[in-house]
């Protein structure tokens, strides 16, 4: 109920839930209650969270921001809304994002765009930005968000909240709706670093309807948070502290990066010598993956449907004209492109190569440290509108989230400071495949 209120009392200014459940909630919420008392209560009984509306849900419809989605409810739910259930906790909605998850600010939301609860009128970040504001502004105690690019870790820099992107198949995809199936991964938007590693005790597991994901034991995530950090050695990428990097950011991930020392970490320098190819890699990559994924709706199958057109090829037409907005077209041309015949070779195929070759940079660089650290996003958030008509600007301020997608690896964002004006900034850390325990010790450190 305090939750509901809270909601109630802020959303008209933050703008982060685009369905709100409240019987629903309130019921789940009486079921956790007689389960606690008759001592069944799941770890995470009666905690109030939301999700992304990325994620499919029977009860509620699932829009990913989209109007070609627009009312749609799925038929099935996602193996990790099925497992926070079983946790015991209670689904209080659907939160806002980028159109289909492309974008950086989730301005390209086609029903609402959640403001920034540090500064109301500043970008959440994107695309899981009503993931963040939702935590931040106390309209739920943890979320999910999707990351195929950042869209966990940006907004959670830009919101002050913890983010984690795990590793690639560690937690299902099933019911997740596709990007980039290839670099999709969905994890928790927390408080605090705890209850980060409490919804990575729910989610994570091998699941039989995710051919990617992977069958290995999932540890307690608690359990070595309070190890201090004592022979671990953190690695700076050399190429991550570039120029271009706020100087505010700079400073309060230095600030960080003190603090993990203090606490016994031991500081190397690593390069990751393929750093400059990795935005055109992403931006070659997840739209060619898009551009497939999308193809699937074409108003026979899934949501909105044009009744106006008389022949089937003008139907696709008209649907996907008017269901997709301008950031999702522009996508499926990019991608349709560069898988096209001709140029497959010399896009796609490329693009595909060199992931291998930053892939490799990570592997060689987890040979000399256990962690590496760096920011997040190389700004802290921006005025709304502010770079919503140059999506190249916002297509570089990733480069510094892509990479962890492309080689499939976790990482975390941690928050580690303010800025001049009051807008939180994020510190960013990256661990080899499945290591999300040692990424949970080290920000434990931060707090
Ligand atoms: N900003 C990136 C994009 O627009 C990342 C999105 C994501 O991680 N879903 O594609």
């Amino acid at each position: 109920e305090s939750v509901l209120a809270r909601i109630e009392a802020v959303e008209p200014k933050v703008q982060s839930y685009l369905t709100l459940d409240r019987e629903g909630a309130l019921r789940q919420a009486e079921q956790a209650d007689i389960a606690r008392k008759n001592g069944q209560g799941g770890p995470l009984c009666g905690i109030p969270l939301a999700i992304k509306d990325v994620l499919c849900t029977t009860t509620m419809p699932t829009t990913c921001g989209s109007r070609i989605l627009e009312n749609f409810v799925a038929p099935y739910e996602a193996t990790v809304v099925t497992k926070l259930a079983e946790a015991g906790s209670v689904l209080v909605g659907k939160l806002a994002m980028d159109e289909f998850a492309m974008g950086s600010t989730s301005e390209n939301c086609a029903f609402k765009v959640p403001h920034n609860p540090w500064k109301l009128g500043y970008v959440a970040g994107g695309s899981s930005g009503g993931s963040a504001a939702a935590v931040a502004a106390d309209e739920c105690f943890a979320s999910l968000g999707s990351d195929t690019g950042g869209s966990i870790r940006q907004p959670a820099s830009l919101c002050g909240t913890v983010g984690m992107k795990p590793t690639y198949g560690r937690v299902s995809r099933y019911g997740l709706v596709a990007f980039a199936s290839s670099l999709d991964q969905v994890g928790p938007l927390t408080k605090e670093v705890r209850d980060c590693a409490l919804m990575m005790n729910a989610i994570s597991g091998h699941d039989p309807k995710d051919s990617t994901s992977i069958k290995l034991d999932v540890p307690d995530f608690t359990a070595s948070l309070q190890d201090g950090l004592k022979g671990v050695k953190i690695g700076l990428p050399r190429e991550y502290f570039v120029q271009g990097l706020d100087p505010e950011v700079d400073r309060a991930v230095r600030d960080g990066i003190r603090m993990l020392q203090e606490a016994g970490a031991e500081l190397v320098e690593v390069t990751l010598p393929h750093t400059d190819y990795c935005v055109a890699v992403y931006y070659l990559i997840a739209p060619a993956e898009a551009s497939s994924n999308l193809a699937r709706f074409d108003g026979v199958r899934y949501g909105y449907r044009d009744r106006s057109a008389d022949s089937l090829i003008e139907m696709y037409n008209r649907t996907r004209s008017q269901g997709f907005g301008d950031e999702v077209k522009r996508r499926i041309l990019i991608g349709t492109y560069a898988l096209s015949s001709g140029y497959y070779d010399a896009y796609y195929k490329k693009a595909s190569q060199v992931r291998t070759l930053i892939k490799d940079d990570f592997a060689k660089a987890f040979a000399h440290c256990d962690l590496m650290v760096s920011p997040v996003c190389p700004t802290p958030a921006w005025k709304i509108g502010d770079k919503a008509d140059d999506p190249l600007a916002l297509y570089l301020s990733d480069i510094l989230t892509l990479s962890a997608n492309l080689a499939g690896v976790p990482g975390m964002s941690v928050p580690c400071g303010f800025s001049s004006d009051g807008l939180p900034i994020g510190l960013q850390l990256q661990a080899a495949h499945f290591n999300e325990e040692i990424l949970l010790r080290a920000a434990y450190n931060l707090e």
